[in-house]
């Protein structure tokens, strides 16, 4: 049996969910303690959280490249998409169709699904082997009775980047409404969506070192928007309900603070990623980069290896106090393979024996040499444990003392 040399936790799932950053804790606790006042109400104390609201749009807007107004804060990436999606639908009146691809997050899949059960159409657009959508074949999916395309900006299996400046320009031209999950993207790369025909952009706060439960909702100012959550007045009409002020808070800093880190994201971590990439394909036979051929995000490398099963090398590298997944971390414990990696390969089985590390901004080079050492290791393990001799390497490893 390997031992580890270290009990320290090597987190290695930034894409499943990020380190709270203590900046963004520190913002948020006096609105936990001191600051309780509801923001609707009209004495000093209320001003005071008001206007930490305000600053928090503010700085989530100074991230986007966006007004503050066009902001609506939300309670997570699932429910800024659902809105959306719900929100064409209602104000379309041609709108039967929808537009999005066989690789978006179970937050705009789902939706999509339920509503093609219950009669509208949806077109989900398949992927080339890198993960990239053809233009063409989405131009063609275009139909007069669309009522929204929705294609996400970065793939949190992958990385892989879509196109979705130019998309939503092509959308514009065909007058067709645009919305982007870019749940993945904020934070992690470069955005301006004053010059862009996006409509609609989706993220969430935990993704990029702020709490978990608030996400927001970016709807351009020329777009109408049928909101989802209606009650009290809200988020300018848009979104009813007492704002959860210290989340929002916690946003708002995460956001000044990704803005600061953008660069150190781009050269940094992406430095990280590259070199962990890099040293494993060295080492290790028969693996191979999910998407290696397409643009990514710099933080993320999906890694497929050849004879191997991905619960079970989850289960060995948790051992080793590796934490990273094998596709999204809502299908952990699910058997259902990654519907990304089928997508991108039909006939291949990488989908079952594919592992996702995400770097992050709270990871250091010795937490990269130490996955670098560990993870060949555990493949060979896994390797000679699946041999015939030995049966299946699950039962073999979740049996091991
Ligand atoms: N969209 C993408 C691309 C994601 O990766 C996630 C979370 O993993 C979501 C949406 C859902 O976000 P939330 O956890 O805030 O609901």
């Amino acid at each position: 049996m390997m031992m580890t040399t270290t009990d320290e936790i090597i987190y290695l799932d930034n894409n499943a969910t990020t380190q709270l950053d203590p900046a963004v804790i520190e913002e948020m606790l006096p609105f936990l303690t001191k600051y309780y006042g509801n923001p609707s109400s009209g004495y000093a104390l209320a001003a005071k959280v008001r206007t930490a609201v305000d600053l928090a749009r503010e700085r989530l807007a100074a991230l986007l490249g966006c007004e503050a107004s066009e902001i609506v804060f939300t309670s997570c990436g699932t429910e800024s998409n659902n809105a959306v999606i719900n929100s064409a639908l209602q104000f379309e009146p041609r709108g039967k169709h929808i537009v999005t691809s066989a690789v978006e997050h179970s937050a705009i899949l789902r939706p999509c699904q339920d509503l093609a059960k219950r009669g509208c159409e949806v077109t989900f657009l398949g992927v080339d082997q890198d993960g990239n959508v053809d233009l063409g074949e989405l131009e063609a999916a275009i139909r007069p009775e669309t009522a929204i395309v929705s294609l996400m900006w970065a793939n949190n299996e992958t990385g892989v980047l879509f196109p979705v400046e130019k998309i939503a320009e092509m959308c514009r031209e065909k007058g067709v409404i645009f919305h982007t999950d870019a749940v993945q993207a904020a934070g992690k790369i470069p955005i301006r969506l004053r010059d862009t025909a996006i409509n609609f952009l989706s993220l969430s706060a935990h993704k990029f070192h702020g709490p978990k439960g608030v996400g927001a909702l970016y709807v351009n100012r020329r777009t109408r928007f049928y909101p989802s959550i209606v009650g009290g007045g809200q988020e300018n009409g848009r979104r009813g309900g007492t704002e959860n002020v210290a989340l929002i808070t916690g946003l708002g800093k995460a956001a000044e603070r990704a803005a600061e880190s953008l660069s150190e994201e781009e050269t940094r971590v992406r430095a990280m990623r590259d070199r962990f990439e890099k040293t494993i394909l060295e080492a290790v036979s028969g693996a191979s980069v999910n998407g290696a051929g397409a643009k990514r995000l710099p933080n993320t490398s999906s890694v497929s290896f050849d004879g191997i099963e991905s619960p079970a090398a989850l289960l060995l590298l948790d051992r080793h106090h590796i934490c990273c997944s094998a596709g999204s971390a809502c299908r952990t414990g699910s058997q259902e393979a990654s519907h990304v990696l089928r997508a991108m390969n039909p006939k291949g089985d990488g989908a079952r024996r594919s592992l996702r590390f995400s770097f992050g901004r709270f990871n250091s080079d010795a937490q990269v040499d130490r996955a670098i050492e560990i993870v060949p290791k555990v493949i060979e393990k896994l390797r000679q444990l699946s041999s015939p001799v030995q049966g299946s390497a699950l039962s073999s490893v979740a049996t091991a003392p």
